[in-house]
C-alpha cells in the first residue's frame, strides 16, 4: 500500500495547530503498519532548512506559471519518514506565518500557493517517471488540498483514490470566483456545470467543497463531528452536500503521540513523572510558576488556558470570565496568540492582577509541554471541536480538562460526579451551553474538587492512564485505504445535476 499524505503543515518542519501534530503522528503510525507512507508540503524556509538529508528530487518546471518549481526530497526529522517540499520561493519562501504575514493578515496569494501545493501533488499522483513511486492512495488534508482530488477527476488515464479528512469546517478555503482562471484546472475534462457547481460557494470559489465533492472518500477527526457537520450549526453552509455523501463520511478520532506528549519521557520538565510518582508534578508546577512570575506556592490550583486565541476556543467567554477567575484563590496562565484585540485584552488582565495572572503571547513548543505538566487544570472550551489534541496531551500529564460538550471533546472526557469518580471513569469534567454561566459553574465543580486531594488523585489517575494513542485510529484509516483500493473499479455517483462513471485507476468522466 503505498500512500501519499498531502498536508499544509508538519511537526516538526511547520506547525500552526493540530494538523501538524496529525500530519506528523499519523503517517508514523501507518508506516508502523506496514505502509509504504511518504509525505508533501509547502517549501517553508523553516521546513527547508529542518528537513534531513535534503537533496534536489525533480524538477517541476511551470507550476502554475512559477518557474523553476522543484521538489525537494528529505526525510522528516524524528520519524524518519520520506518527505517531498513542494520548493516555489516566490510562493513559499517568505517570513512571516504558514497562511498569514506577520501582522496577522492572510496571505492574498493564499489560493495561488495552496492550488500549486495541490499540483504537485496531483502530478505525483499521476506518475512523475524519474521519481517512480506512484502512489495507490493520495490522503488530503483540509481546505489547502482541495483542488487535488478535482485535479485528479479531471485528468486523464490511471489515477490513485483519494481521501479528504476534515480537520475544521470552519476553514474553507473561500477565494473570488475571479481566480478561478489562474487556478490551472483542466477544465475541459469535466462537466462545465458540474465544474462550477463543484467549486461555486455563494458567489466565490471553495477549496474546501472541491474537496469534499471530488474525493472517493470523506474523513473528520472524531465520531461526535461527524454526525454534528451533517447540521447547519457545525456545517457551516456545507451540510446540504456532506448529507449527499455521508455514506462516504467516516469520523476517525485523532490519536497522541506518547512519544512526545508523555510526562515520563519528556525532556522539556524539570522532572520526570508518571502515574506512580504523580507527586514529583509539584516540581513542574513550581517551575511554571517561576517562569511565568507567579508566586511560587503549591496549594493554589493553577488553571490554563492554551488556544490559539480565536472565537472558536470561547476565548470572548474566557476572557468575561476572568474578572470572577482572579477574586478566587487560584492562579491562571495563558500561552497563546491569534486575535490581536483579544491577545491585548488578556495583557491588561494580567497587568491588573500579577499576583494571579499571567499571559504569554507566542507560540512556544517547550513553554506548551511546561504548561501542560505545571498546571491543574486545563481550561479547553469549545463553540465546536474537530477532535482537540490540548486536552489530550492534559489527561496524560495529569492536568485535568475542563471542555465543553461538543465534538471530539463529547467522545473523549468523562464529567466527575460522584458516581463516576466510585467507579473509576471520570476523566474530567464537562459543561453542556457556551455561557459564561456554565463555564463558571463547571469551574466551580473542578475548584471544589481540587479541595479533596483523595478524589482529585483518583480522578488524575484515570486521566493518565487512558491511552489516546494512534494504534486503534492508524488500522481504521488502513482498513479504509483498503476498501478505496479494493473497491469496484467502477463508481458510479449520481449529483443533482449530473451522473457520471468514474473508474478509479482508469478514469472515464463523462461530459465533454
Ligand atoms: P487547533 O488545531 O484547533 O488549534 P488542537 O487542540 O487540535 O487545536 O491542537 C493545538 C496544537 O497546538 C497542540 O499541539 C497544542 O499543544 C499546540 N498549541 C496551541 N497553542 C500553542 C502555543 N501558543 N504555543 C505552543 N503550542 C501551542
Amino acid at each position: 500500500m503505498r500512500v501519499l499524505f498531502v498536508s499544509s503543515e508538519v511537526y516538526p518542519l511547520a506547525k500552526s495547530g493540530g494538523l501538524a501534530d496529525v500530519s506528523w503522528a499519523l503517517p508514523a503510525a501507518l508506516a508502523r503498519l506496514g505502509v509504504d507512507v511518504r509525505l508533501l508540503i509547502p517549501g517553508y524556509p523553516q521546513a527547508l532548512d529542518k528537513i534531513a538529508g535534503k537533496h534536489i528530487q525533480t524538477d517541476l518546471g511551470d507550476l502554475l506559471g512559477a518557474e523553476n518549481a522543484r521538489l525537494i526530497a528529505g526525510r522528516l526529522p524524528g520519524a524518519d519518514l520520506p518527505v517531498w517540499l513542494v520548493d516555489v520561493p516566490e510562493l513559499f519562501r517568505r517570513e512571516g506565518g504558514l497562511y498569514q504575514d506577520a501582522d496577522g493578515r492572510d496571505w492574498p496569494d493564499n489560493a495561488i500557493r495552496f492550488a500549486a501545493l495541490s499540483h504537485a501533488g496531483a502530478r505525483l499522483g499521476l506518475g512523475i517517471p524519474e521519481i517512480g513511486w506512484q502512489p495507490d492512495i493520495i490522503h488530503v488534508n483540509d481546505w489547502h488540498t482541495g483542488l487535488l482530488p478535482l485535479i485528479l477527476a479531471a485528468s486523464t488515464g490511471p489515477r490513485p483514490a483519494t481521501l479528504l479528512t476534515i480537520h475544521n469546517m470552519a476553514f474553507q478555503g473561500n477565494f473570488p470566483a475571479g481566480i478561478m482562471p489562474h487556478l490551472g484546472i483542466p477544465g475541459q475534462r469535466l462537466h462545465p456545470e458540474s465544474l462550477a457547481d463543484g467549486l461555486e460557494f455563494h458567489g466565490q470559489i471553495s477549496f474546501l467543497k472541491a474537496g469534499i465533492r471530488y474525493s472517493d472518500r470523506l474523513a473528520t477527526v472524531s465520531p461526535t463531528y461527524a454526525k454534528e457537520i451533517l447540521s447547519p450549526e457545525f456545517g457551516f453552509g456545507f451540510e446540504g452536500l456532506l448529507q449527499h455523501r455521508a455514506k462516504d463520511l467516516t469520523g476517525i478520532l485523532n490519536g497522541v503521540d506518547y512519544g512526545i506528549w508523555d510526562p515520563i519521557n519528556d525532556l522539556y520538565l524539570p522532572r520526570a513523572y508518571g502515574p506512580g510518582t504523580v507527586s514529583d508534578k509539584k516540581i513542574s508546577k513550581a517551575k511554571l510558576q517561576e517562569e511565568l512570575r507567579l508566586p511560587i506556592v503549591p496549594d493554589v490550583p493553577v488553571i490554563a488556558f492554551m488556544s490559539r486565541l480565536a472565537h472558536q476556543k470561547m476565548v470572548d467567554i474566557v476572557l468575561e470570565a476572568l474578572p470572577w477567575i482572579a477574586g478566587q484563590a487560584v492562579q491562571f496562565v495563558l500561552l497563546g496568540e491569534g486575535d490581536r484585540d483579544v491577545e491585548n485584552a488578556f495583557r491588561e488582565m494580567a497587568h491588573a492582577h500579577p499576583e494571579k495572572i499571567a499571559v504569554r503571547i507566542g507560540y512556544e513548543e517547550p513553554l506548551a509541554h511546561r504548561l501542560l505538566a505545571g498546571a491543574d487544570i486545563l481550561l479547553a472550551p469549545s463553540r465546536f471541536e474537530p477532535c482537540g489534541l490540548t486536552h489530550l496531551y492534559a489527561a496524560r500529564y495529569g492536568t485535568l480538562p475542563i471542555v465543553r460538550r461538543t465534538g471530539g471533546l463529547a467522545d473523549t472526557v468523562i464529567d466527575s460526579s460522584r458516581q463516576t469518580i466510585k467507579n473509576q471513569s471520570a476523566t474530567g469534567f464537562v459543561f453542556d451551553d457556551a455561557t459564561i454561566t456554565d463555564m463558571i459553574t463547571c469551574l466551580q465543580s473542578a475548584l471544589s474538587l481540587y479541595s479533596e486531594p483523595l478524589a482529585w488523585r483518583r480522578i488524575q489517575l484515570q486521566a493518565m492512564k487512558q491511552d489516546f494513542g494512534w494504534a486503534t485510529s492508524a488500522q481504521q484509516y488502513l482498513t479504509l485505504y483498503q476498501s478505496l483500493t479494493a473497491q469496484d473499479k467502477t463508481i458510479v455517483r449520481e449529483s443533482d445535476d449530473l451522473i457520471f462513471a468514474q473508474s478509479v485507476g482508469q478514469v472515464a468522466i463523462g461530459g465533454d
